[in-house]
């Protein structure tokens, strides 16, 4: 039996193995989920809701567990695990227990056309079915808990396959949801690596949430096109942090190495290309360089480390090519730059590049380390044609000491969003969507948004006037293209003489007396 070792980063030792589920068994796994999901969505949603409920206060009492796995198996520090991947699950699942019946609700819909007037119309939203949701190792519980909760509120079973990397903790929300009372169908953890999620692909889920690379998420879109499959996908970010002269320099530095190095510098939304207004630009760096200098690295269950390793010794050595061919093109390397052998194995300094070229790997491709890149830019417009120039557009940031202007310069950013003297966080934040644009994908989670993209838009309209033919039925006889006539000048015609003139006959068609 093939078993997939959970792997401490920090000191590279195997604590866990489990067994890996075989590809073919994951269409019986999208099978039984298909037939646990239709009785599941016609439960009334309170019923769901004490489910979900009972989860939330489960992940609370065992938050510290939670937090500890996290921090063991993905390297970033127990504190960081807390406030990242647990409070804003706990956030949620709070927000969607709240949103749940307001968001869900069906929407009347007005009809404007006069013609459709006898009409009452109504959106629904049912669940799609099976949710297949894909996700990466860098926040194990927050990523698929965004997905799957609403998913399951709304009424959708979910077939989860976590990243080889951090099994343990898909383990550990299947494990929760079971106490909490969902029946085991509902939410399947399937393990394994790329062959089992591109077996869950091939399985026909009736919706796939990707979140991970550009490079995969391409290979999912394309096998989801196959079988017309809808596809949400949370891929790569390069995200420009401008700093503009009139900033805060002190505050606007510590939010950019935050941003930057949380969780070892492998956070899809984060200051990864720093642009800074040339007036401030030694001033700034001075500070930054300072400030990056108090960071703590280490492992992450030690107090007072900031930032832990990395996730594996292949992202290493990618970060490690970008920047060596970066340096090969005359950046200088201000701070930083080498492995920690000393701390473990995949322990690399948080690092600065100035004077790089913007053609180098550290500028054009994604950077998933803690490494981070800085230029100068002459003046505001400047800054927003480096912010563009990528082939990403995730998030955003900018700083100034004049909100009016920041708020102005989003509008012209390329991105899904953008903060104002703050980077990163909003992905905490429960209302707001968060997805991309440009690679960074396709769709959003969170929010109201977030959960109606697990759902099916179901239009049902009632004719009241169920006694009229209607004005379109076959009967395209001569004399009664007068009155459609009518109708045309009455709806549309730009004289409004004309639009009178024309109500009569126009009524006439409208509630025909021809027989039905
Ligand atoms: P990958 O694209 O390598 O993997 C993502 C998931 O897809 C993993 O579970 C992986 O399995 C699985 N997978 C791999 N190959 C296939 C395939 N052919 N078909 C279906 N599934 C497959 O990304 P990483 O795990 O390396 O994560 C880092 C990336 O994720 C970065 O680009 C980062 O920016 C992005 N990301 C985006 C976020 C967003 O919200 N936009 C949030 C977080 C990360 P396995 O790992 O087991 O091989």
């Amino acid at each position: 039996m093939t078993v997939i070792p959970a792997i401490n980063p920090a000191t590279g030792e195997t604590f866990a193995e489990s067994p890996a589920t075989a590809p073919e068994a994951v269409a019986v796994a999208v099978g039984t989920a298909r037939q646990a999901q239709g009785p599941w969505a016609h439960r009334p949603l309170d019923e769901r809701r004490r489910v979900i409920a009972r989860f939330q206060d489960l992940l609370f009492t065992r938050r510290d567990e939670a937090a500890r796995l996290v921090s063991r198996e993905n390297g970033k520090p127990v504190v960081e695990a807390m406030l990242t991947d647990v409070a804003v699950s706990l956030d949620i699942t709070r927000y969607y227990l709240r949103h749940a019946r307001r968001i869900l609700r069906p929407r009347r819909l007005t009809h404007s056309n006069i013609a459709v007037l006898g009409k009452r119309g109504r959106l629904h939203w049912d669940p799609m079915g099976v949710i297949a949701i894909i996700a990466p190792w860098n926040y194990p519980l927050l990523l698929p808990l965004g997905e799957a909760v609403p998913a399951l509120l709304a009424g959708n079973a979910v077939v989860f396959k976590p990243s080889e990397f951090t099994v343990r903790t898909g383990l550990f929300i299947q494990d929760l949801l079971r106490q909490a009372g969902l029946e085991p169908d509902l939410f399947q953890v399937m393990v394994g690596g790329g062959e089992v999620g591109q077996a869950l692909v091939a399985a026909g889920p009736d919706k796939i949430f990707f979140t991970g690379s550009a490079r995969t998420g391409r290979q999912v879109a394309k096998a989801a096109a196959e079988q017309i499959i809808p596809v949400n996908l949370e891929l790569g970010g390069s995200d420009p942090c401008i700093v503009l002269a009139d900033a805060n320099l002190e505050r606007a530095a510590s939010g950019a190495i935050w941003s930057r190095f949380t969780n070892g510098g492998q956070t899809c939304v984060a200051a990864k290309r720093l642009i800074v207004e040339r007036k401030v630009y030694q001033r700034f760096l001075e500070i930054l360089l300072r400030k990056l200098s108090g960071l703590t690295v280490g492992p992450g269950n030690q107090p007072g480390v900031d930032m832990g390793p990395m996730i594996r010794d292949s992202q290493v050595r990618e970060l490690e090519r970008q920047l060596a061919a970066t340096v090969a093109r005359g950046a200088r390397i201000r701070v930083g730059g080498r492995r920690r052998p000393d701390l473990g194995p995949t322990f690399f300094e948080p690092t600065v590049v100035t004077d790089l070229p913007l053609d180098a790997p550290l500028w054009r491709e994604e950077v998933f380390g803690p490494v981070l890149p800085v230029v100068a830019a002459d003046d505001e417009d400047e800054a927003i044609r480096l912010a563009n120039d990528s082939a990403y557009g995730l998030s955003a940031s900018i700083w100034t000491g004049d909100r009016a202007r920041g708020e102005a310069m989003a509008r012209r950013i390329e991105s899904g969003s953008v903060l104002i003297n703050d980077a990163t966080c909003h992905v905490g934040i429960v209302e707001v969507p968060h997805g991309g644009e440009k690679e960074s994908g396709l769709g959003r989670t969170h929010g109201e948004i977030g959960m109606l993209e697990t759902c099916k838009p179901r239009y049902v309209g009632t004719d009241l006037l169920d006694w009229f033919r209607k004005p379109w039925w076959f009967g395209y006889h001569e004399e009664s293209a007068g009155d459609r006539e009518a109708i045309m000048q009455f709806l549309y015609s730009p004289s409004l003489w004309a639009r009178i003139r024309a109500i009569p006959r126009a009524l006439r068609l409208l509630v025909n007396r021809r027989p039905v």
